[in-house]
């Protein structure tokens, strides 16, 4: 349900109502505009059926939410999201890259990577343990293990760390390692595994499923939200078409459809969208152009080397070009990259 208030409401009214409706045991969440005052009420809403809305001073207006999800919603909170952890900020005006190779390998690969992300001022590096493979053949990760060498390797260079987590039980493994949580594709409707990330306080990167619509992203962050952690960062990552030349087909249009649809931050996943690295660069900007968040990038010392998406890395060369080529974007667009200054 949302409070629409005059935004030239006093702070006495707008405390009056919140106060009461907070002592009904409903947590309110305010965004205030430059004509309204919008306070999203959370709990269960039958129960203000009767209450007095219009007796108090400032209301305009109570409204139901109308979209399936509610918290994740644009109606329910006007102001963007900005997920601010350590020095990074996702969300905000600053575009936030994420780089890394697909999966931790070995302590020399992880360190050689995060030594070369760190001179390019990356703050977030990106790393499976735990991978998610097509097949039971193929490289499953080091799991524990390589949460460890991670995080060493992160913290040597001062990175923070995004690592995906399949299941449940890993939860507990993983979040001492993470400092943000990567639901993959394939799990985006792990209804289960969305019910418990809600419980943790540390922020969620939720991929977009492999066949979903923007309803379904929004309603599983919907799942994250509604058990409280309110942290949840979408990711556009490829869907699958009759296209065969790319690995996924990348849909842009959903960054700007999100930016109107919720307040969630949207970042861009050129890497798996494409499975090609030629085509990450031009991606990258077209994401940033698009109106994004922020990326997430597969870099690799090695990639000719990589035991998981080697044709979809990038070597840190290549990944320094890229920075340059889409910083120019991201000026273009009034915004900047989430990194150290690199000269043009
Ligand atoms: C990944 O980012 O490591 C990954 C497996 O991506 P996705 O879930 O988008 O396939
Ligand atoms: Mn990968």
């Amino acid at each position: 349900m949302i409070l629409v208030m005059d935004s030239r409401s006093s702070d006495t009214d707008l405390n009056t109502i919140s106060e009461k409706l907070k002592n009904l045991g409903f947590e309110l969440e305010v965004s205030k505009g430059k004509e309204k005052i919008i306070v999203g009420i959370i709990g269960d809403t039958r129960k203000l059926l009767n209450f007095p809305f219009h007796s108090y001073p400032g209301v305009i207006d109570v409204l139901k939410v109308l979209k399936p999800y509610k918290l994740a919603s644009r109606e329910f909170k006007e102001l963007p999201t900005v997920i601010k952890i350590g020095d990074a900020s996702i969300g905000g005006k600053e575009i936030a890259l994420m780089a890394g190779p697909c999966s931790v390998e070995d302590e020399e690969q992880i360190y050689e990577a995060s030594q070369g992300l760190s001179k390019l001022g990356i703050k977030i590096l990106r790393g499976g343990a735990f991978k998610p493979r097509s097949s039971p053949y193929s490289f499953q990760g080091l799991g524990e293990r390589g949460l460890k060498m991670m995080s060493e390797a992160a913290k040597k260079f001062g990175l923070l760390v995004i690592t995906e987590v399949m299941s449940i039980e890993q939860i507990d493994i993983i979040a001492p390692f993470a400092d943000i949580l990567q639901v993959g594709a394939r799990n985006m409707q792990n209804f289960m595994l969305l019910k418990e990330l809600g419980k943790i306080k540390k922020p969620v990167m939720l991929k977009r499923g492999l066949s979903s619509t923007v309803e379904e992203l929004l309603l599983s962050a919907e799942y994250i939200m509604s058990g409280g952690n309110k942290k949840v960062i979408l990711c556009e990552r490829g869907i699958r078409t009759f296209e065969s030349y790319t690995r996924n087909t990348l849909d842009l249009s959903v960054v700007p459809a999100i930016k109107t649809l919720s307040h969630l931050p949207i970042i861009v996943d050129p890497s798996h969208s494409t499975g090609r690295k030629e085509l990450v660069c031009p991606m990258s900007k077209a994401a940033i152009a698009a109106g994004a968040d922020g990326l997430i990038i597969e870099v690799h010392p090695n990639p000719k080397m990589a035991l998981c998406d080697g044709a979809q890395s990038l070597d840190l060369n290549d990944f320094g070009n890229l920075i340059k080529e889409t910083e120019l974007v991201a000026k273009a667009v009034g915004r900047s990259l989430n990194n150290i200054q690199v000269t043009v």
